[in-house]
């Protein structure tokens, strides 16, 4: 399954995502600050 690498624009946390994880994130903000995201927070690992 591709992984992902998320960094939060606002609180700059680093955090490895999943397919799921990652649309879940983009649907619903950074799971940490809430803040928006869109897929260029995401770098394919
Ligand atoms: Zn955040």
């Amino acid at each position: 399954m591709t992984e992902y690498e998320f960094i939060c624009p606002e609180c700059d946390q680093q955090i490895d995502v999943n397919v799921p994880v990652r649309e879940a994130t983009l649907s619903h903000g950074c799971p940490v600050c809430g803040a928006s995201v869109s897929s260029e927070h995401f770098v394919e690992q």
